[in-house]
């Protein structure tokens, strides 16, 4: 590894090392108070490279902005500092392999990651892979994005080359939905924005989910088993009827690409009354919209059927293809086309199946597609990055800063 690799990758360990995951269960902003560790050493960083104003609002979003041309576009770049709950981001230890074999990865604890379960580690041979220690996660999405977006401003200022103006904004709890809460986009103050928080170093994301959730209160009629013909109504039957109506081949884990899905997350209750829960996601706006009508539709037919059971959804919008923006304005995409080609990186165009922060920042008035880390296998502990990728993504972002 040379010492430019060397340093680049430092700043990526410093950051996994701080404890940083996010709390589901709380309602303050930031919802843990260790996200604060990693912000204030962030905010530290920016100020010593002369980022002035960096300063971390009442809600914990950090804001910093770099003076760049004249008369060019301010740029912005995002991030988040929090980890994801399905594994521990504490004590996180990460290991680096060294020009890579290309066979399966084994922990110290025993855990594999083989070749045969993640196939692309082949494109990794002799490249340096970072691991954890098979215990933890090691938290690259989403420190991998902040250790591209330091690294790449300390060079950009280090070489002195003409840049954009540069808007930074790192915010804590993504990962529990809640990322874009309090954003200002007066005070971004971005033309357009990118978020670093994807995977492949080639991948530009601006087509999202359109998404919506589900909630279904089933009422049947309760009556003694023994004297139940003819009577009794079996909530947890209807809500089997309300489930496949809505067709199986409509769910996660038989769709892909642009398909849309309904996905029954959660049901709790009895044959007397139950409740389900929906998540309901599609690319496509009208076919969003039939998809709700649908489900409503569905349980009224049901009642009709039943009147003496009582059905009843409500449905709630969670976020919207952030394509409906970036369709009527393509500034961001057009410049990311410019960086790429200046990087020698082929772009590539893929839908999200999920949502980003970037589409809830794009109808809020900034429109921010998602750009990659170089980091994979996210949310486990079979996490890993590759520098390779890692500082593919340093030279991209360089090029997004100083492309005209
Ligand atoms: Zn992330």
């Amino acid at each position: 590894m040379d010492e430019k690799a060397k340093k680049r990758l430092e700043k990526f360990l410093r950051y996994v090392k701080i404890d940083t995951q996010s709390n589901e269960e709380s309602n303050t902003s930031p919802s843990a108070e260790k996200e604060y560790d990693l912000l204030n050493l962030l905010k530290e960083e920016l100020l010593a490279l002369g980022l002035k104003d960096a300063a971390i609002d009442e809600y914990g979003r950090l804001y910093a902005h770099l003076d760049g041309e004249e008369g060019w576009e301010r740029i912005g770049l995002n991030s988040h500092v929090d980890t994801a709950s399905e594994a521990s981001g504490k004590n996180v230890n990460p290991l680096i392999h060294e020009n890579y074999d290309g066979k399966d990865i084994v922990l110290p604890n025993g855990l594999v990651t083989s070749v045969a379960d993640f196939p692309r580690l082949k494109n990794y041979v002799g490249d340096t892979i970072v691991t954890t220690d098979g215990t933890t996660l090691l938290g690259g999405d989403d420190k991998a994005g902040l250790a591209i977006i330091m690294n790449a401003l300390e060079e950009l200022i280090e070489e002195g080359v003409p840049h954009h103006p540069v808007s930074i904004l790192f915010t804590p709890d993504e990962e529990i939905g809640r990322g874009p809460e309090h954003f200002n986009n007066e005070r971004f103050g971005a033309e357009y924005a990118y978020t670093i928080d994807g995977a492949d170093p080639d991948l530009i994301e601006y087509e999202n989910f359109n998404a919506a959730h589900a909630e279904v209160r089933i009422e049947g009629l309760a009556i003694h088993p023994g004297e139940a013909k003819g009577k009794l109504i079996n909530a947890l039957t209807l809500l089997e009827k309300l489930d496949l109506s809505l067709g199986v081949a409509r769910r996660p884990e038989m769709t892909e690409g642009y398909e849309g899905f309904f996905h029954l997350i959660a049901v709790k209750g009895d044959s007397a009354s139950c409740e389900a829960r929906y998540l309901i996601r599609e690319h496509d706006q009208a076919k969003f919209e039939a998809m709700k009508q649908e489900l409503l539709d569905h349980a009224r037919e049901l009642n009709a059927i039943y009147p003496k059971a009582k059905i009843d959804v409500h449905i709630k919008e969670d976020y919207r293809n952030m394509k409906e923006i970036l369709g009527k304005d393509p500034r961001a995409i057009e410049h990311a086309k410019k960086a790429f080609a200046a990087a020698n990186i082929p772009m590539r165009v893929d839908p999200i199946r999920g949502g980003t922060d970037g589409a809830t920042f794009s109808f809020l008035g900034c429109p921010t597609p998602n750009l990659g880390t170089g980091s994979y296998n996210h949310h486990g502990e079979r996490e890993y990055l590759s520098l390779r990728d890692f500082e593919a993504m340093i030279e991209l972002v360089k090029k997004v800063l100083t492309v005209r």
